[in-house]
């Protein structure tokens, strides 16, 4: 006996070109963390292209997030902004919550948010420092595919889906001097996305990960280093930075039905620098 057919989910409308998108009522719904700036906000723009109602989340800079919400609609797309810290607990509930009142229920999720510290060795790191990597990194992570799990799982009566989580080439590199705390909790990433996709494989939920190189977007600024991108460039086979749009091309494949034999895989999207 074969197992089910791999169409659980919604398929999402074919690349419109820069053409105005028609959602309806039936268009997929993706929730992205952190998607009012950098790979968050190019993949939430994309995701909108290719047919998907799009829940924009973002913790501080609502005045970002109200921008990829107004390019989307702009499109003719919908979209909507949602404020949550993925490091507190209480604020993912809500989130959730306020997203299936707003909008209806998930069938795609990025897990996308995420931080990185200033650089540092090992030996001076702090336990404040270490406890807000893991929160945001890692344990909002977790709580918010656990969410998304239960609003797509046939388990609990869902229509399954597509979950991608934001690894990092850290996690394979271990970014010594730099951040071994922000490699560590993307590792961590990589185990959680592996463990998770074998846990729902037969609950029409696949789950994958996306480690980005040197992406040009303001994370490396709030590290620190605003220039880290072009400065670490000659690491890179491909000698140059990737872009937000690069990165959200392989989340937003992920998520559609053109991946459905994916799943329990991270993508390197790195120029070759992992
Ligand atoms: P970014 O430019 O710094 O943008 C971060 C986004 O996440 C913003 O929308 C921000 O919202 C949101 N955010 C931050 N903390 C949050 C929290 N606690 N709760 C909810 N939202 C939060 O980051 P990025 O470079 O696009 O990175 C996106 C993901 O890719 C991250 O997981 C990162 O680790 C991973 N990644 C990035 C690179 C790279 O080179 N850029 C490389 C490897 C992996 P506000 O604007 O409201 O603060």
């Amino acid at each position: 006996m074969f197992p089910p057919a791999a169409s659980y989910y919604f398929t999402p409308f074919p690349p419109l070109n820069g053409a105005r998108v028609n959602p309806t009522s039936s268009s997929p719904l993706v929730l992205i963390t952190g998607g009012s700036r950098g790979i968050g906000a190019a993949a939430c723009l994309l995701a909108a292209k290719q047919g998907w109602s799009v829940a924009v989340n973002y913790t501080r800079d609502a005045q970002a997030a109200a921008d990829v919400v107004s390019q989307i609609q702009a499109l003719g797309g919908r979209a909507q902004a949602f404020q949550a810290d993925v490091g507190i607990e209480a604020d993912i509930h809500r989130l959730f919550e306020e997203v299936d009142a707003a909008m209806g229920r998930i069938t795609g999720f990025v897990n996308n948010a995420g931080v990185v510290d200033v650089a540092a060795r090992v030996e001076d790191m702090s336990w404040a420092r270490l406890e807000r990597m893991m929160r945001i990194n890692v344990l909002g992570s977790f709580t918010c595919a656990a969410l998304a799990v239960k609003r797509m799982s046939t388990r609990h009566g869902g229509a399954g889906g597509s979950i991608v989580n934001l690894s990092s080439a850290a996690a394979v590199l271990g970014s010594p001097n730099q951040y071994v705390d922000y490699a560590a909790s993307k590792g961590a990433i990589d185990t959680f996305t592996l463990g998770l996709a074998k846990e729902v494989a037969t609950e029409g939920i696949r789950v994958n990960g996306i480690r980005p190189g040197l992406i040009l977007t303001d994370i490396h600024a709030s590290g620190g280093q605003p220039d880290r991108a072009h400065q670490l460039a000659n690491q890179v086979p491909m000698q140059r930075p990737g872009t937000a749009d690069e990165v959200a091309q392989a989340i937003v494949w992920l998520l559609s039905d053109a991946a459905s034999y994916v799943t329990g895989t991270t993508m390197n999207v790195a120029g070759g620098r992992a």
